[in-house]
């Protein structure tokens, strides 16, 4: 009976987690790696609590996740809020920040426990800038996903450290760093001030 019951709590979690990936709009293998459903059962799931509900406002992604790490970076909006989400990855145990800045994936690969993790950091994020003077979600759930990949294998994304307020945040590791945060940059770009907090080695 015991065994039955973690069976069903475990599948009753997977289901949950690609729920809440589909909600997000997440691609179809994103959301295999973390759960380990079939392709065909995450297209079940769609089809049952989306597509056949009217529910038109989520949308089906296919294909790969987007790899292009400039968009983290092309302006000092784009970069706080990627230097957000890494704090808040930070914060939910998906990556580890050593003494000389260098990230360090947590999770050997990725499970549900992970999703569930990525999805909170997600949310989070969609809530601290949901009234902002910015393109709402500016960076999409699979956006993230790859942002996480790339800053835990420190792959043409680093953490650069701010001279005005010695803050952390994500820099693309071709470009030509002038050492200034993008707070301090959006803020007073003559008179660096306090950034953003959370990014402190650990
Ligand atoms: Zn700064």
């Amino acid at each position: 009976m015991r065994l039955t019951d973690d069976r069903y709590s475990g599948e009753r979690s997977q289901f949950e987690l690609a729920l809440r990936m589909i909600r997000h709009e997440a691609r179809t293998r994103t959301i295999r790696s973390c759960t380990g459903l079939s392709d065909d059962r995450i297209r079940k799931l769609y089809a049952t609590y989306f597509r056949d509900t009217g529910n038109t406002v989520v949308k089906r992604r296919r294909g790969k996740s987007p790899r292009q790490v400039t968009r983290y970076v092309k302006t000092p909006e784009n970069q706080l809020q990627a230097t957000t989400l890494v704090a808040l990855f930070c914060a939910g145990l998906l990556v580890r920040i050593d003494g000389d800045d260098r990230v360090h994936a947590c999770w050997p690969r990725p499970d549900v426990e992970f999703g569930h993790r990525l999805c909170r950091a997600y949310e989070t994020y969609l809530l601290l800038h949901e009234n902002a003077n910015l393109s709402f979600a500016n960076l999409n759930f699979e956006w993230a996903w790859n942002l996480l990949q790339c800053i835990s294998h420190n792959e043409e994304l680093y953490l650069a450290q701010c001279r005005g307020c010695e803050s952390r945040y994500v820099q693309d590791a071709y470009a030509l760093d002038d050492q200034t945060c993008p707070a301090c940059s959006i803020v007073t770009p003559n008179k660096p001030r306090a950034g953003l907090p959370g990014l402190a080695p650990a």
